[in-house]
C-alpha cells in the first residue's frame, strides 16, 4: 500500500489532515493505497513557500530557466517507462497509450524552452518626440493548476510549463484518482535543478480545491476536468478577482459524408470511440453518417468491429483498451447504456456484461453501440466517458452540420469526406474549439492552442502554445522620454503623439 501525500518546498511531505482518498488499481480492482486530502492550512503552507521562492526565479533569465527544462526533458526521457507503469496502473490505460499521454505532456515542455522568444515583449523608438515605447512580459507570482484523473502526465505538464518558463511558481491539484505521476514529475523537476517551492503538488478534493479559488496570493488558476466543476471554479474564481481558465466536458462528433473514404472513417471511429475506454476529452463519442446508405453501411461495418475490441489489463501489450478509471465509473457508465436502451436508442453491441478473465474485479466496460439515436436522448445530450459511442442518422450536409452546432459541448468535431469544398465549408461553420478534417481526434500540437468552444470551455484564452504564455503572464508598457533639451511645459490635456 502506498501513501502518497504532498510536494512541497522541494521535498515529498506527509499530508497532516488525517482525511485520505483510495486509489485503486483499476486492471484488477485492487487498492493500490490512499492519498492524503489536503487542508485549507497545507495548501496555504504550499503557498507560503511558492511565494519565498518565486521573486528569484522570476528574475532568473529565461534562457537559464528554460535549461532547467532541457535537464527536465533527459530525466523524464530516462524515466519514460517508470512513469507509463504508474499512469497504467493508476488511471488503467493500456502503457502505450500511457506513453502517449506522457509524450504529450513532454511536447509542451519542449515547446516552453523557447521562454527567451515567447517572453519578449516589443519596441517602438519615436513613438513621439523622444519618446519611446515598450512592452514587457512578467511572470505573475504564484499561480496555480487543477488537473483530472484522464491524463494524469499530460495535463499537469500543460499548466505546470508554461507557467514555471514564465518565470511563476506553481502549485499543482492533480486528481486524486491518479497522484502517483504528478508527485515523480515534482521529483524530476527537483533532479533538473528547478529551485524548491517552483513546483509543488498538493493533494485533495473539494477542500484544497477551495482554497486555492480562495487564495489571494494565488493570482492564476488554470483548470482541466467536467464542466459543472469547470464553471464553478470559473465564477468563484473571477469573483475573487484571478485570472481563470477553466476546460470542461465534451461530446465529440464525427460527421461521416457519403463519399467517405468508409476504411478510413470505421478505423478511425474505433479508435477514437473506443481508446482509453473512452476516457478522453478529445474522444468521439457521437458518429453522425449523411445519408442513409452511408448510414447502413457504418453500422453494418462498425457492428464487428465493436463486437472484437480486445479489451485486457492494461499491462497487456496487445490490448485496444484497458479498464474504467473506477468501479462507479464503470456503474455510471452502465447506467448510461440502459438509459439509453429506456429511451428507445437501438443497441447492437451491448458490452455491459463483460469480465475479465483472471481479473474478475477489474473495472471493465466492453465496447457499446448504439444505433438510431436521437438528440432529445439523455445519451446524446450528457457526456457519458466510456466505451459507448452513438450513431445519429442524418438526412443531409446541412443537418449533420447543425447536430454539431446546436449541442453544448464544442470541444472537438471532425467531418470524413473526399470533397475539399465539403471540408472547407465545415471547418468554416462548424462552432467548435478544434476541427479534424479526416482526422479524428484533432488534438492540436504543442506550437498551437488547444481549447474548446461553449460550454467545453470557460475563459478567453487557450491552453498551450502562445496563449499559455499570454495567461500565465502579465503586460506591462512603459512609456519613456529621457530628458533630452525638449521642453514642452505642463500639459493639461490628455497626450497624443499626432
Ligand atoms: P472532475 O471535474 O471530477 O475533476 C477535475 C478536478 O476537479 C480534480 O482535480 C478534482 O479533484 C476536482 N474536483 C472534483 N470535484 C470537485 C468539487 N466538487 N469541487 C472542487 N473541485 C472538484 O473531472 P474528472 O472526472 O477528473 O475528469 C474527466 C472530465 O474532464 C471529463 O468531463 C472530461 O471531458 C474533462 N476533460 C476536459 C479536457 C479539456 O481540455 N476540455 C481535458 C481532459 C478532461
Amino acid at each position: 500500500m502506498i501513501t502518497y501525500g504532498h510536494f512541497i518546498g522541494g521535498k515529498r511531505v506527509d499530508g497532516k489532515s488525517g482525511r485520505f482518498a483510495d486509489v485503486c488499481q483499476p486492471m484488477d480492482g485492487s487498492m493500490r493505497g490512499k492519498v492524503a486530502l489536503a487542508s485549507q492550512a497545507e495548501l496555504t503552507e504550499a503557498v507560503i513557500n511558492a511565494k519565498v521562492a518565486q521573486p528569484a526565479w522570476g528574475a532568473t533569465n529565461p534562457q537559464r530557466r528554460a535549461r532547467v527544462l532541457m535537464r527536465f526533458l533527459e530525466l523524464a526521457a530516462k524515466a519514460n517507462g517508470e512513469l507509463a507503469d504508474i499512469l497504467a496502473r493508476e488511471h488503467g490505460k493500456t502503457v502505450a497509450d500511457a506513453k502517449g499521454d506522457i509524450q504529450r505532456g513532454i511536447e509542451v515542455i519542449e515547446y516552453c524552452i523557447g521562454a527567451p522568444q515567447m517572453m519578449k515583449g516589443e519596441y517602438t523608438e519615436g513613438a513621439g518626440p523622444g519618446i519611446d515605447i515598450y512592452s514587457m512580459r512578467q511572470p505573475l507570482g504564484v499561480v496555480a493548476g487543477i488537473t483530472p484523473f484522464n491524463f494524469p502526465a499530460m495535463i499537469p505538464l500543460w499548466k505546470a510549463g508554461p507557467a514555471i518558463a514564465a518565470g511563476n511558481a506553481f502549485i499543482l491539484k492533480p486528481s486524486e484518482r491518479d497522484p502517483g505521476v504528478p508527485l515523480r514529475l515534482a521529483e524530476l523537476f527537483i533532479e533538473a535543478g528547478l529551485p524548491p517551492g517552483i513546483f509543488n503538488v498538493v493533494n485533495g478534493d473539494k477542500e484544497a480545491v477551495d482554497a486555492i479559488i480562495d487564495d489571494p496570493d494565488i493570482k492564476a488558476i488554470g483548470f482541466v476536468g467536467s464542466t459543472p466543476i469547470a464553471e464553478y471554479i470559473y465564477g468563484r474564481g473571477c469573483s475573487n478577482g484571478k485570472r481563470v481558465q477553466c476546460f470542461g466536458g465534451a461530446k465529440n462528433h464525427m460527421v461521416i459524408m457519403p463519399d467517405a473514404d468508409m476504411d478510413q472513417a470505421v478505423d478511425a471511429l474505433i479508435g477514437a470511440g473506443y481508446g482509453s475506454a473512452g476516457e478522453r476529452c478529445m474522444a468521439i463519442s457521437v458518429a453522425v453518417p449523411v445519408g442513409q446508405k452511408t448510414a447502413d453501411e457504418l453500422v453494418k461495418r462498425l457492428v464487428p468491429r465493436v463486437e472484437s475490441l480486445r479489451i485486457g489489463p492494461s499491462t497487456d501489450a496487445a490490448a485496444d483498451f484497458g479498464p474504467v478509471v473506477t468501479a462507479a465509473a464503470a456503474a455510471k457508465i452502465r447506467e448510461y447504456v440502459d438509459i439509453g436502451v429506456k429511451e428507445g436508442a437501438k443497441l447492437v453491441v451491448d458490452g455491459r456484461s463483460f469480465t475479465m478473465q483472471g481479473y474478475e474485479k477489474g473495472f471493465y466496460v466492453g465496447g457499446c453501440l448504439f444505433d438510431q439515436v436521437t438528440p432529445d436522448m439523455r445519451i446524446y445530450k450528457e457526456e457519458i466517458f466510456g466505451p459507448v459511442l452513438s450513431v445519429v442518422r442524418a438526412k443531409d450536409y446541412e443537418e449533420g452540420l447543425r447536430l454539431c452546432n446546436d449541442h453544448e459541448y464544442a470541444n472537438g468535431v471532425a467531418v470524413f469526406t473526399r470533397d475539399g469544398g465539403a471540408a472547407r465549408d465545415f471547418a468554416s461553420r462548424v462552432n467548435v474549439g478544434m476541427v479534424g478534417v479526416n482526422v479524428p481526434i484533432p488534438v492540436p500540437l504543442a506550437y498551437y492552442t488547444f481549447g474548446g468552444w461553449k460550454r467545453s470551455s470557460f475563459g478567453d484564452l487557450n491552453q498551450h502554445g502562445p496563449d499559455a504564455f499570454r495567461f500565465y503572464t502579465k503586460t506591462k508598457t512603459v512609456t519613456s522620454r529621457w530628458p533630452s533639451g525638449i521642453k514642452d511645459g505642463a500639459s493639461f490635456v490628455i497626450p497624443t503623439m499626432g
